[in-house]
């Protein structure tokens, strides 16, 4: 209580204690020895009647500081969803802790609403990330799941949040890593993949609530499927290359050693010697030189930043040039059938490359006297496309899916020597792909394969 309100009430039992002396001034005339019965009863009357009235004036005042101290409690209480009305009258001690609480109420206020709008950012942020985020409490209850993490683990984030981990989760490995996380207390990023996600990879990367020990922790979960299909394609390829360098070398090794231990001295030995070595360095070139288009149409990806309007036609009768002379000499005759003018948009390069490796192909893997057809027409309205029919020895269905993977062939025994590299087919993918095409295979074993390159069609030049 303070000083003002101490004041009155002692100011009060004061004006009562000075009541009796002026009482007994009062009743002085009477204090005769007969009358003294007399007095002590008006003595007695007056006082109990001063201090019941002390008393009634004290109650009152109480009732009135109690409603007030419960209207103070009502308002902090209220605190900080919603100011109660606090009216500055009263004691002067409740009118200046009002206005003090009425000021701090205010910062109070204030201080919530910027970490409500903080937390609202916050939320937002983390539901529409693509990461899958996921919080839980000490005891793995979730406190909060985005659509991201909800829709790999096929859940629903309103029905998730309140949850066991367990009850929305079947994910043994998460549940591990949630659980190392909360009883050391450290960050930690894992590689895992999840069976109960599609088998995808994620980086998980882990951290605690709070300082330790923990109150929760909270995940994100990042799709790395693809970078990792990439990393183990990468580490084939070159394991593969390797494996495709290491054949040829050995051979020009062993028989360069060969010839160096004396097969020179024989003319008809060492002519044959250097004729394999030839024709594996021709191998090694051909890998190389197939590599280095592979890369550049890695390196470049998407369509072609300068296209041109390309009429098939001339690209056929480039690509028949280049293979003539293999033709030729196995006894395969090439046969462009005509048909009306088609135009694509791309590189004529690239496209005329694609071409060339089919027709290799329809010519190496052919019989002799086998036939190639080349021919291209309109599939649609929009759509071109150019088809490679052989009579040679067709491709088992087994292997049909397979053939444009690279370094891919049925039959290692044919196409090496012919100084295949198992790169053709892949090459002619990417090329075709990259212009928003397709390529496919159609083949009869011992009868002959027919390739299908269907492309965009594009309008004739005005010129043409
Ligand atoms: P390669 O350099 O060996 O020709 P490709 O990638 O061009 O490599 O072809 C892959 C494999 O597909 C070949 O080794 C061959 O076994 C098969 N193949 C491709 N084209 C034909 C075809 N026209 N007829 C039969 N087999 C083919």
């Amino acid at each position: 209580m303070s000083a003002t309100s101490l004041q009155k009430f002692f100011g009060r039992w004061l004006l009562l204690l000075l009541a009796i002396p002026a009482t007994l001034a009062w009743l002085y005339q009477d204090l005769s020895p007969d009358r003294v019965p007399a007095a002590f009863l008006k003595i007695s009357v007056v006082v109990a009647l001063l201090a019941a009235g002390v008393l009634a004036i004290s109650y009152f005042e109480f009732r009135d500081w109690s409603r007030r101290v419960r209207t103070l409690q009502d308002f902090v209480a209220a605190l900080p969803v919603l100011e109660a009305d606090l009216r500055e009258d009263g004691p002067p001690e409740i009118q200046r802790l009002s206005r003090a609480l009425r000021l701090k109420a205010r910062e109070v206020r204030h201080l919530v609403d910027r970490a409500n709008i903080e937390v609202d950012r916050r939320e937002a942020i983390l539901r529409c990330m693509a990461e899958g985020v996921l919080a839980v409490d000490a005891e793995l209850k979730i406190i909060f799941c985005n659509d991201a993490f909800a829709s790999t683990f096929s859940a629903r984030t309103a029905d998730s949040e309140g949850r066991q981990l367990y009850e929305v989760v079947r994910e043994p490995l998460l549940r591990e890593i949630l659980e190392r996380v909360l009883a050391t207390g450290t960050a930690e990023r894992d590689r895992i993949q999840l069976p109960t996600a599609g088998r995808r990879w994620f980086e998980a990367r882990t951290i605690p609530l709070g300082a330790a020990p923990p109150r929760g922790a909270v995940i994100a979960l990042h799709d790395i499927t693809e970078l990792h299909r990439q990393e183990q394609v990468r580490k084939d390829f070159v394991a593969d290359v390797s494996h495709e360098l290491r054949t040829p070398l050995s051979a020009i090794r062993g028989y360069a050693e060969t010839l160096l231990d004396g097969a020179l001295e024989d003319p008809g030995t060492s002519r044959k010697f250097v004729e394999v070595i030839l024709s594996h360095a021709i191998r090694l070139g051909n890998i190389a030189s197939d590599l280095l288009v592979l890369s550049e149409l890695d390196s470049d990806s998407g369509p072609p930043a300068d296209p041109q309007v390309v009429q098939l036609q001339h690209v056929i009768e480039s690509a028949i040039h280049t293979v003539e002379d293999s033709a030729r000499m196995r006894n395969v005759k090439v046969t462009h059938v005509a048909g009306e003018a088609c135009f694509v948009l791309g590189l004529r390069f690239r496209l005329e490359q694609a071409v060339v490796n089919l027709l290799d192909n329809a010519v190496k893997f052919n019989r002799p006297d086998g036939e190639v057809r080349i021919e291209c027409g309109y599939a649609d309205d929009t759509h071109v496309h150019l088809t490679v029919a052989d009579t040679g020895i067709g491709i088992p269905s087994g292997d049909l899916k397979r053939i444009f993977e690279r370094f891919y062939r049925v039959d290692k025994a044919r196409s090496r020597p012919a100084g295949g590299t198992g790169l053709g087919l892949p090459i002619v993918k990417e090329v075709v792909e990259r212009m928003g095409g397709s390529v496919s295979v159609e083949s009869v074993l011992g009868r002959g394969s027919k390739f299908t390159i269907e492309l965009e069609a594009a309008p004739a030049p005005a010129e043409v």
